[in-house]
Formats: structure tokens, sequence, C-alpha cells
């Protein structure tokens, strides 16, 4: 267009310049050929000005676009702010997690776990009020072990029987409760009026119950958050079980749950020491069922097995819980009494004789009855180191076989008959 204008232009130019050189001298020719060039001078200028016009209108219209585009870019780089600001929330989030869970994992004993998920979730979560509620599994039932305090403030309502009672009959997953003033739930928890919101976790591996996280006025978005420390906490749980079992196996005799021979000697020299510090007495008792191999015979193996395991409950009954009673090989217990004199241990080994001779041990239908010998030594009087005490002991213990069964003789008693 604009080319189109220029070339008339030219056109007029043109035409002016021959007028201008003589066809202007006839005025028959130069007025119509003024006109027309006038007339397409006009037209050329009224295309340039419309065609200026469009092209303005157009600018215009693009500028506007462009503008449009930019309040669109604004808006979505307003919004990749406000995403990123989230995300960078969410990375601070997770690295905060991360170190509660990778805390937590270098602890294998229960007290130093709740006190490192106390301190990360102090410093993560802003919850004021939370337990952790241990169970145990005992005979089939699940109990309450104990419970940790995980937040800065105690929960005061009496609620881990109720709620492991929830658990228990079928709640499945998290229950929370954003608003306590409208749940029966929450009447029925007996959450005090000051708790406005509550969570209440359940820590689950290999579809065991093994604890319960209680929380009080938590947020919906921090219960997910919560839901990753439990997740790695409930592992964290099962590993220190697995390690408390495998400490216990290692020092507790499977059939009879008496102490295994070799742990009972190392706690039997701590005492010892101790007891030579303190200059107190310390008693040591060599327990020997009587013709057990008899028994045996007539009950079978298993009979023997299970009488095993009634009597360590019985030696372990009529002892001080400060005592140790331990399995020194098949059917022979040692039992160590702390700061006891010799008279002393005398009445307790009477008292166990007495006591297993008075039971009836019903391992099957038929009930059975054994009897037990038992040798006694004492510190310092008799001897004043394990090795000796034991073969003291073990002295006594044959006097005691040896003069009928079924009695208690002390190392003393010998050593008075000899002289
Ligand atoms: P005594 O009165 O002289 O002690 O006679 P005893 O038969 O008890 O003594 P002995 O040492 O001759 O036999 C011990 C028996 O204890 C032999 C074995 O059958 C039994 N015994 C040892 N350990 C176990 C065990 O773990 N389970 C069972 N059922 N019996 C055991
Ligand atoms: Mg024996
Ligand atoms: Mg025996």
């Amino acid at each position: 267009m604009l080319l189109v204008a220029i070339f008339l232009v030219y056109i007029f130019v043109i035409l002016m310049l021959l007028f201008e050189q003589g066809l202007g001298s006839s005025p028959f020719l130069a007025f119509p050929l003024y006109l027309f060039s006038l007339l397409v001078t006009l037209f050329v200028f009224r295309s340039l000005i419309s065609y200026l016009q469009r092209r303005r209108r157009e600018n215009l219209r693009q500028v506007k676009k462009v503008g449009d585009k930019l309040k669109e870019l604004e808006k979505e780089q307003e919004k990749i702010r406000g995403a990123n600001a989230s995300l960078e929330e969410k990375v601070e989030e997770i690295q905060n997690l991360y170190q509660v869970t990778k805390e937590m994992a270098f602890s294998l004993e229960l007290e130093t776990t709740s006190q490192t998920l106390k301190r990360c979730l102090k410093d993560s979560f802003s919850f004021t009020a939370g337990e952790l509620i241990l169970l145990k599994e005992r005979e089939n039932e699940v109990d309450i072990e104990r419970v940790f305090q995980i937040g800065e403030k105690e929960i005061k309502s009496d609620l881990e029987r109720r709620l492991l009672e929830l658990f228990l009959s079928g709640q499945k997953g998290v229950l929370s409760i954003p608003d306590t003033s409208s749940s029966l739930q929450a009447r029925h928890l007996g959450l005090s009026k000051e708790v406005k919101s509550f969570a209440a976790i359940p820590l689950v591996v290999d579809k065991k119950l093994l604890a319960i996280m209680a929380i009080e006025n938590i947020s919906t978005a921090e219960i997910d958050r919560l839901l990753v420390v439990s997740a790695q906490l409930a592992l964290e749980l099962k590993k220190t079980r697995l390690y408390q079992e495998v400490q216990r196996l290692s020092i507790i005799d499977g059939l009879t749950g008496a102490f295994l021979r070799r742990h009972f000697l190392e706690r039997f020299r701590e005492e010892l020491e101790r007891s030579a510090h303190h200059e107190l007495p310390l008693s040591f008792l060599m327990v020997d069922i009587d013709h057990f191999k008899d028994y045996n015979d007539k009950y079978g193996h298993l009979m023997g097995d299970a009488v095993l395991e009634e009597l360590t409950q019985i030696l372990k009954e009529k002892v001080r819980d400060i005592d140790l009673v331990g399995r020194y090989g098949g059917e022979e217990f040692s039992i160590l009494l702390p700061e006891t004199g010799e008279k002393g241990a005398l009445q307790v080994a009477e008292r166990l004789r007495l006591g297993v001779e008075e039971h009836r041990f019903k391992p099957y239908d038929e009930a059975t009855k054994i009897t037990v010998s038992i040798g006694l030594a004492n510190f310092p009087n008799q001897a004043k180191d394990a090795k000796t005490l034991i073969d003291r002991a073990d002295q006594a213990l044959y006097k005691a076989k040896q003069t009928g069964r079924n009695r208690v003789c002390s190392f003393g008693s010998l050593s008075l008959n000899s002289s």
C-alpha cells in the first residue's frame, strides 16, 4: 500500500514537472491536469492516513495484547513464587522429618528414642500435649506397657485405656477429631474443654498394634506430617523390641525364665564386689531337684520340662526382687541373696524347700510332687570369692543329698560338725 502511495506521489510530481515545462502553457490542459494531480495527491494522502491509522490501531491492539500477556505472565510469576515458597517450606519440613527419623534410628533404647522424639517434635510441630502409649502383647492380649510424654505438657485426661479399646475394637487408621466441641468420640475419650482438636495415630507393624500416639490441639496439616514420623517410629519400636528380645535371650534361659549361668555369674561377681565394698553379707544357695531322673522316667521329659518351669516360678515368687535366680545346669538352680547373712539365708532356703514340697505340680491332668535339696554358703564367713562360695554351697548340697534329701544344709554347719 505504501509503495502504491509513493508511486502515485511520484506520478503527481512528474505531472507537476510536465506542467511546469510547457503543458501548463495551455490552460485547457493545465487545469484538468492540475485537478487530476490534486485529486491523486489527496487520494494518496487519504490512503496514507487511513493506512497509518490502521497501522496505529493494529499497533495499539498489539500493545494491548502484549500488556495482557504481561499481566498474565505476572500472575503466573506470582503463582510460581507462591508454589516456590510452599515447596521451600515442604523441603524444610522434609529435612526436619528426615532429621527426626535419622536421630531416632540411632537409638535402641526406648527411653532414648522417646526423648529424641520429644525433642524433635518440639522443633518441628506446634502442638504442646502428646503421649506415646506403648503396648505389649501378654498371653495373646494387648495391654498398655508404658506411657511416654512426647509433648511439653502432659495429656490431662485418662484416655489411654479408652483409646486402646477403640483401636482394638476396629478403629482403622488415624482417629482425627478436628473439632472436639461437636464430637461424641471426644466426649467418650473424656477430653478436657481446652482441647480443641485431637488425633490418635496407631503405630502398626506386620499387622501388630505396637503403640498409639495421642496428640492434643493438632492441625490437619500437622497430622499428615506426623504420619510420616509415626511410620518411622513404628519401625524403630519394632527394632527396639527385637533388640530387647535378643538381649533377653542372651541372659534368660528359654525354658525356665531363670538367668543363664553366664549372666548369673557376672551379676554374682558384681554383687560380691558391692558386698565387699559396703561390708555387707551375701548368701548363695544351690538348689537341686531330688530324684529328678526318676521323675522324667515316670512322667516323660516334657512333663519334666514343665516342672522345671513351674519350679522356677515358685523360687522367684518366694525370694525378693533384688535376689537373683539362675539355672545353673539341668535341674540345678542357683540363688543369690544379697545383704543376707547365714541365719536369714537358712530361713529363705527352708521357705523354698517347704514351698516346693507342698506344691502340687500339675503339668497335665495328674498332680505330682517333687522335693528339692538345698546347699548354702555365706560371704564373708565361709568364702570371699564366687568360685569358693559355689564350691562350698555344692558341698553343703551334697551333704543334704547324703543325709536324706528334701532338706537344707549350710556349709557353716558342715564345718562346725567336722571341727
Ligand atoms: P538327685 O536326687 O541325686 O539329684 O537325683 P537326680 O535324678 O535328680 O540326679 P541326676 O543328676 O542323676 O539326674 C538329673 C536329671 O535331671 C537327669 C535328667 O534327666 C534331668 N534333667 C536335667 N536337665 C533337664 C531338663 O532340661 N529337662 C528335663 N525334663 N530333665 C532334665
Ligand atoms: Mg543334679
Ligand atoms: Mg537332682
